[in-house]
């Protein structure tokens, strides 16, 4: 993890997994982020309406003990491969949505070839098993025909069959997901400032630059000074994904922040820092080395 220092070494606790779904349109991405949103929440939360801040955390059971997992909803794998040649690297697992009654598609192949190249473990979920037409074992094949060869081939690529729509599997799913996690043996060191990665920003008329944080190493709290690419400012509120205010968070969590000067990039790196000084300065050289870089780019 590029985001560990040496100090933190004898520090590292475990942190929760941050998951992608990817694959070909249709194929029921947002369908299962909906399924897994709406029922793997903290119970005393349930039915509450969530706000798009771009990831969420919800509790899969393990063992009986509920664990954390980030889910980030980055809009398919084009924020996913921006975000990749920037050279951002947020994801921990990436599950591979692929329809029982479609197979294989461009964009399955742009997903695997994103995640591959990321070096990031790979769980198919076989979708829309319920559907007339359907087609695990052709699925199976044309996969194991470029390179992923099922578990249950005797390979070493999770293939789950679920259907979104009914939530069957999906439990199947989550499981695997904690299991890869769990061997991925995923640490950070809480006890310390905040570093990670801009998933998503914008200007709010009325809140100004919003920014959605996934926090990699360290507990980012709210006041805390950062800088954020060629951004910089003093945190003045954070949200969850439930919209609720916030004043602390740890590893692999994601909030929504204001307080920043600008919109940062999906990609720019965070870190807080001591004063505002030093933030000031450190997204002004960064905006300089920017401008040198594009002008270099423009004259070949
Ligand atoms: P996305 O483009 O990958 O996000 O796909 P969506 O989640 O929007 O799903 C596309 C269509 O497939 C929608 O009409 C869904 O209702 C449908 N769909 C998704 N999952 C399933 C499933 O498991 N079974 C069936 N029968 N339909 C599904």
């Amino acid at each position: 993890n590029e985001f560990l220092d040496e100090e933190d070494l004898d520090k590292l606790e475990v942190r929760p997994p941050i998951v992608t779904i990817m694959g070909h349109v249709d194929h029921g991405k947002t369908t299962l982020l909906d399924y897994i949103r709406n029922s793997k929440v903290v119970a005393s939360e349930a039915g509450g309406i969530t706000q798009g801040i771009g990831a969420y955390q919800v509790l899969v059971p393990v063992d009986g003990n509920p664990q954390a997992c980030v889910f980030l909803d980055t809009p398919g794998h084009e924020a996913f491969g921006a975000m990749r040649a920037r050279g951002a690297k947020v994801t921990d697992i990436c599950i591979i949505v692929v329809a029982a009654d479609d197979g294989v598609r461009p964009q399955t192949n742009e997903a695997i070839a994103h995640a591959k190249a990321a070096g990031v473990p790979i769980i198919i979920a076989i979708n829309k098993v319920d559907k007339e037409g359907a087609n695990q074992e052709r699925v199976m094949q044309e996969l194991s025909q470029i390179g992923l060869m099922p578990e249950m081939w005797g390979g070493d690529t999770p293939m789950i069959q679920i259907s979104a729509l009914k939530g069957e599997n999906v439990d199947e799913l989550l499981e695997t997901v904690m299991l890869v996690a769990e061997l991925q043996e995923l640490k950070a060191n809480p006890h310390r400032n905040a570093k990670g990665t801009v998933i998503e920003a914008c200007l709010d008329k009325a809140k100004g630059p919003l920014a959605t944080l996934v926090v990699q190493n360290g507990t980012l709290n709210k006041g805390d000074i950062l800088v954020c690419g060629e951004a910089f400012g003093k945190i003045r509120a954070m949200y969850d994904d439930r919209g609720s205010l916030v004043d602390q968070v740890g590893p692999s969590n994601a909030v929504q922040i204001i307080g920043l000067n600008n919109v940062p990039l999906a990609g720019d790196e965070f870190e807080s820092v001591d004063d505002l000084d030093v933030a000031r300065e450190r997204a002004n050289a960064r905006a300089d080395a920017m401008r040198i870089e594009r002008i270099s780019a423009k004259a070949g």
